[in-house]
């Protein structure tokens, strides 16, 4: 046989033990005592499996009852950290959709927390007795922020769209400008919305040109809805005209049409009193004219995933009526952080202490390069001499669609490989090791360098002990 010379006889080899054999070890007890019987049976018997193929082949493999315990308890302790879990978030997108957008405020999760605990009056009417709507938690407050007439909450924004155009297009249809027929990531496409909406929909205007008359034009006995939507991801520049809302408006309501205004990122207040770029808010869209708006509670307003819908009290009431409303509401938890994050906004001198999302924006960006030069020394030592680790001018995106082409000026450091040429897999291997931290770095290769913003950095101390375990992770991988 040819390989011949690692095995060890089958009748002088030690046999595999009997699941009851390890789970009398001190190990195996301990985890037990951790993980229940159920999944340390069931670890026991996954690490008895694993050795079993080599074991019977003949090789030199460990089959000690305690060895099996521990090849088992690590398993386990694997298998209970929980899937979603925290990062650190270096990428430069603050709002990154595949890292959860928006960190909520401490006033809005002890409201979560609260809620999860007890019965609440989510549908109850506490002053009659009677059923009431979840929506009323909020409606208040929302009315009061925007200027609107009323407003529905729905699941997320894409879900506040979709019912926005099914209560109101439905076998009508809907005009939009061809230079606003926006995919936005996760295959959420304009014109497939609107056909699952049952709206037909009516391109008008060009790529880069949409005029008043356009609009007009289209508006025929089947029109249902004039629809605008922020174009949350991309600009057209050069030879562009764009019909604002406060243009439309009048034109489209002296015909009897509403028009609607996607806008993506729900921005409550000017975002230039924090250094940051203005952006439309959503009192300005209510201001000049729009019948309904629609954006989300994760993006700029830094609340939890939420669709809000804002608007004419009775366009609102027949978003509220749909039976489709059911199917898209929000839970008790996400409604009760949302409420405690619409309050914060009653008090804007404080917003930018109380909103961790505003905070993280509003930052400048000397304080993070101050922060990048602490953690600098510290950075290149746990990684090694094969790594050169500087402080850098970088800059961040909001994310999630707001201000798509605007950037933050922010700092952090940038790691390059002094090994191979180009030093790609080198980099690529660092970023795996951070990602495979107990609290993940995140950072974002670019340009041969492994870019750390710390623009999104929630947690320093967090973030001091990645980098430690980083280094002891980089010596084990050395020794070995
Ligand atoms: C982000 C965005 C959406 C989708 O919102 P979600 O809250 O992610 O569902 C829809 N329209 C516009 C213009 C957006 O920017």
């Amino acid at each position: 046989m040819l390989h011949e010379p690692r095995e060890i006889p089958p009748e002088t080899r030690a046999p595999l033990p009997a699941v009851d054999r390890v789970l009398a070890t001190d190990a195996a007890q301990l985890a037990i005592e951790r993980y229940g019987r159920a999944a340390t049976v069931a670890g026991v018997r996954a690490s008895l499996d694993e050795v079993r193929p080599a074991w019977r082949a003949g090789a030199a493999v460990d089959v000690s009852p305690e060895r099996i315990a521990a090849a088992a308890s690590m398993r386990l302790e694997g298998e209970s950290r929980p899937s979603q879990r925290r990062v650190l978030n270096l990428t430069g997108t603050v709002l990154h959709t595949n890292l959860g957008r928006a960190l909520i405020a401490e006033e809005a999760i002890a409201a979560v927390v609260a809620a999860m605990r007890s019965p609440t009056a989510l549908e109850f009417d506490l002053s009659d007795g009677r059923r009431g709507e979840r929506d009323d938690h909020v409606r208040g407050l929302l009315r009061e922020l925007t200027g609107a007439e009323d407003a529905v909450i729905v699941n997320n924004n894409a879900a506040a769209v979709l019912l926005t155009l099914n209560s109101l297009s439905d076998g009508k249809e809907t005009i939009v400008s061809r230079g606003e027929l926006i995919e936005i990531g996760g295959a959420f496409r304009m014109p497939s919305i609107m056909n699952r909406a049952g709206a037909r929909l009516v391109e008008v205007g060009t790529t880069n040109r949409t005029h008043l008359a356009d609009y007009v034009e289209a508006i025929g006995p089947q029109t249902a809805l004039v629809m605008k939507v922020h174009p949350s991801n991309y600009r057209i520049e050069g030879f562009v005209k764009e019909t604002p809302a406060a243009e439309l408006a009048p034109a489209v309501h002296e015909r009897g049409v509403p028009l609607v205004d996607d806008l993506g990122s729900g921005v409550l207040v000017d975002l230039a009193a924090y250094g940051l770029q203005r952006e439309r808010t959503v009192q300005e869209a209510v201001r000049d004219g729009a019948d309904i708006v629609t954006f989300s509670g994760d993006k700029v307003l830094g609340g939890p995933q939420a669709g809000l819908v804002v608007g004419r009290h009775d366009l609102v009431r027949r978003l509220a009526k749909n039976h489709l409303k059911r199917a898209l509401r929000i839970d008790k938890l996400r409604l009760a952080a949302l409420e405690a994050t619409l309050r914060l906004y009653r008090d804007p001198d404080r917003l930018a202490e109380r909103l961790p999302t505003l905070a993280l924006l509003a930052r400048p960006a000397e304080k993070l390069k101050a922060l990048a030069a602490r953690f600098r020394p510290a950075l290149a030592d746990a990684i090694g001499p094969r790594f050169e680790v500087e402080i850098v001018d970088l800059e961040s995106q909001i994310g999630s669609g707001a201000l798509p082409l605007a950037t933050i000026p922010s700092g952090g450091l940038a790691v390059a490989s002094l090994g191979e040429k180009g030093g790609g897999g080198a980099l690529q291997r660092l970023a795996a090791s951070m990602r495979a931290l107990s609290v993940p770095i995140i950072g974002r290769i670019s340009d041969d360098r492994l870019n750390l913003d710390l623009r999104g950095l929630d947690d320093e101390h967090a973030l001091a002990e990645s980098i430690v375990e980083l280094g002891l992770a980089t010596a084990a991988e050395d020794a070995e």
